[in-house]
């Protein structure tokens, strides 16, 4: 039993609360959130003297597989440097305070039992497997003169392919099935262009109205749910009323569309720290130039996207869908959105909402009783200055995931 006293709590419950918090944590559960002093005996007290305790971050966008950023020569990584390369990716983000990722395509459920089984450090990974795509879509990476065959040698099989090409009702019904069978946690489509993508303009629909049908009645079958990625008003609203649950990036919706999300209770995850860390050093780290054009079309739609989608009530989790390089900026995310919707939204953004989405409310992205005792201790007011949250983790002098510390400086 791990007792923390003298917390300031931060969470979707408690925003300008400056009362002081006991937290009772037992195993890997907080048992007791309270302001009266608690005894128990042979429990270990830790004071953490007025700083900031607040739930571990939830990134709902992430790519962990993706230690290139150019995707299509990842696919083509030796498996095992691979998957090694996404070891420090994972340490990474735990390391920024985020204790709960969601994959948008690539990592599989062996990495996630990995990080299950304290084989490998990371943050609890929720996988898609592959992210399906149709020819010619997000998720076929050869260029405008390859007429190689989009799976020549297996080639979607190995460990850095984010995603597979699927055509076809029956092929998807069998794709879903198969990252099912193997353990994913969602299921991911491409249903409109792209930026890391050669050959499909970001205003293309991708996939026929029956096939995303299918997607979204198999993985309902299979007791979960679809995400897709999609940038316009229309690819966006299409895919809603057809049943998907998330909406990745949505940089380009108009009010029409972000009405129909509210309708339906979709939720949208914007990854705007994505368009700015490619438009800071995606030239250097070898992003097309015609990527880099798509990009900045889309980089400043985003801000102005977060601001309608939060003004229609659609709900929002946080996401960064950062590659190769990039994935230092993770945390940037957070304060790119607080200068739009304020910090504390951003927060809640980053943990209760991306709670809901992983459909585990109550368990994470909250400091209560019956959560997992997955948390932070911040120096500082995030709600003062959320780049406290920042950078690579230097201000969170606790990060504990599972009821153990990752690592802390408290003690
Ligand atoms: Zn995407
Ligand atoms: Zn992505």
């Amino acid at each position: 039993m791990l007792i923390l006293k003298n917390a300031r709590v931060l969470d979707a419950e408690h925003e300008r609360d400056d009362g002081r918090y006991s937290v009772v944590i037992d195993g890997d559960t907080i048992r007791e959130v309270t302001r009266e002093p608690v005894e128990a005996s042979g429990a270990q007290v830790i004071d953490v003297g007025g700083k900031t305790l607040m739930p571990g971050l939830i990134d709902c966008h992430v790519h962990v597989i993706a230690s290139v950023a150019h995707l299509g020569n990842n696919s083509r990584l030796p498996n095992t440097f691979a998957v090694l390369r996404a070891v420090p990716i994972l340490a990474g983000m735990l390391n920024r305070g985020f204790t709960s990722v969601r994959d948008a395509g690539g990592a599989d459920y062996a990495l996630s039992r990995a990080i299950e089984e304290d084989v490998i450090a990371g943050p609890r990974l929720f996988v898609a497997g592959k992210a399906l795509s149709q020819t010619g879509g997000h998720g076929d990476f050869r260029e405008r003169f390859d007429n190689s065959d989009p799976d020549p040698c297996g080639c979607s099989r190995n460990l850095g392919a984010i995603g597979r090409v699927v055509d076809g009702v029956d092929a998807m019904r069998k794709a879903v099935r198969e990252e099912m069978r193997a353990g994913a946690h969602h299921i991911k489509i491409m249903a409109s262009g792209g930026v890391a993508s050669p050959t499909d303009p970001i205003g293309n629909l991708q996939f026929s109205v029956d096939e995303v049908k299918a997607a979204v009645e198999e993985a309902a079958s299979h007791q979960t749910y679809v995400m897709a990625h999609a940038y316009t008003p229309k690819a966006i609203a299409r895919v809603v009323k057809l049943g998907v649950r998330t909406i990745e990036h949505g940089n380009l919706i108009d009010e029409e569309a972000a009405d129909v999300m509210a309708e339906h209770g979709a939720f949208a995850v914007p990854t705007l720290v994505v368009y700015d860390a490619m438009n800071r050093v995606g030239a250097q780290i070898g992003i097309s130039a015609l990527s880099l054009e798509k990009n900045e079309a889309v980089r400043v739609q985003g801000l102005k996207a977060l601001e309608l989608l939060h003004e229609r009530g659609v709900k929002m989790g946080l996401g960064t869908d950062l590659l190769g390089e990039m994935h230092e900026y993770q945390s940037d995310e957070l304060s790119i959105r607080a200068d739009i919707v304020g910090s504390f939204e951003a927060i809640r953004q980053a943990t209760a909402v991306g709670a809901d989405i992983l459909n585990m409310q109550g368990k994470l992205g909250v400091i209560a009783a019956g959560a997992y005792a997955d948390l932070l201790v911040v120096d500082g007011d995030p709600l003062k200055d959320i780049r406290v949250l920042t950078g690579q983790g230097e201000r969170i002098s606790g990060v504990m995931k599972n009821g153990a510390w990752v690592r802390e400086k408290l003690l």
